[in-house]
């Protein structure tokens, strides 16, 4: 059950709440957002308390919530959630493209990618400073240097910037620049690093994790929300089967699936979802012709020279045919590609 105060509700109203939560051997959780404080009550809820609840004074609201997951739920919230990165809104009435290289590499490939995705018409410049390898000895970025890379990126091209990050201590360093805070699959279940990146007040690509089951991804999301950061878009990336053709298996189903159950936005990954370039602008399609708000690609000036994920990155050649084809299929489910 979710108490939702009014925007005039007092301290007094919210004690009032909480004070009666407590007589009935229940817990709160309180979220204080910058228009309403929404309280999460928590324990065995009975059908009668909901009257009871909205009774109180200051009270606007009670929902009840049936699912695990609450803030992120469409039960909780009927309309989308659009998030606002650095002016780009992702959930609204146009589909988003995120591009970029997997890891930045130099100042020199990484401002050509920039220069060449904006140019054929991404929204939001993407790249790696801070790389989760599956092995210690691969390249693992270039750090804060990798950052300062993305910042002369955006200064130059006016694209806001979406970087991971991977841990705690350096979620200060990286909200400091970046205009979104990714969570990649390797830590989609970190959850001290998801209330920390929550508390920067960034938004958050919060990445499917590769064994996630749904539910475990949108309790993710939760744990961002639950800081009282709404600021979340979900990203399908693909998740591990028995198919070892491709690298991973994009889960098509997995978007409609989300955003009937969550009003947060999503998109999909369809660089990592298939580890292969030639399957990616087909599988973009994909995504957006499932009512995904957005795609985020790989792209690199030279993908066998790529430092990570070459085998998957588009030229700039090949992602500009994306871009063209994309925006085809965007427009035909009435969701446009953003323009300017
Ligand atoms: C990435 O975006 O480069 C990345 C590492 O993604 P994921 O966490 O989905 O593997
Ligand atoms: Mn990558």
């Amino acid at each position: 059950m979710i108490v939702v105060m009014s925007g005039e509700a007092t301290a007094d109203d919210v004690r009032g709440v909480v004070d009666r939560l407590h007589e009935l051997g229940l817990q709160e959780n309180i979220s204080s957002g910058a228009e309403l404080t929404v309280i999460g009550a928590i324990g065995h809820i009975i059908p009668e308390y909901e009257e009871m609840f909205s009774r109180l004074p200051g009270v606007v609201e009670v929902v009840r919530v049936t699912k695990n997951y609450k803030l992120s739920s469409r039960e909780f919230q009927h309309v989308d959630t659009v998030v606002d990165v650095g002016g780009v809104k992702i959930g609204g009435a146009s589909s988003v493209v995120i591009a970029g290289q997997c890891s930045v590499d130099s100042e020199e490939l990484a401002l050509s990618t920039a220069r060449a995705v904006k140019a054929a018409g991404a929204h939001i410049l993407r790249g790696g400073a801070y790389k989760p390898r599956t092995s210690p000895y691969a390249f693992r970025g270039l750090g804060e240097e990798g950052l300062k890379i993305l910042a002369a990126a955006r200064q130059e091209t006016g694209l806001p910037v979406v970087t991971e990050v991977l841990s705690q201590q350096d979620v200060e360093a990286v909200a400091g620049l970046a205009d979104m805070l990714q969570i990649g699959a390797r830590n989609a279940q970190n959850y001290a690093l998801l209330e920390e990146v929550a508390r920067s007040g960034k938004p958050i690509l919060l990445k499917r994790g590769m064994s996630s089951q749904v539910e475990e991804w949108l309790l993710a999301a939760e744990y961002i929300l639950n800081q009282g950061n709404k600021q979340v878009v979900l990203c399908e990336r693909g998740i591990r089967t028995f198919e070892t053709a491709t690298r991973f298996t994009l889960d098509v189903n997995a978007i409609p699936l989300a955003k009937e159950l969550s009003h947060l936005p999503v998109i999909g990954d369809p660089s990592h979802g298939t580890g292969r370039w030639s399957l990616v602008e087909p599988v973009a399609r994909a995504i957006i012709a499932a009512g995904a708000d957005g795609i985020i690609v790989e792209v690199h000036p030279s993908p066998d020279h790529a430092l990570s994920d070459g085998a998957q990155s588009l030229t700039f050649e090949n992602f500009a045919k994306l871009m063209t084809n994309v925006g085809r299929v965007a427009a035909s489910v009435d969701r446009p590609l953003a323009t300017g």
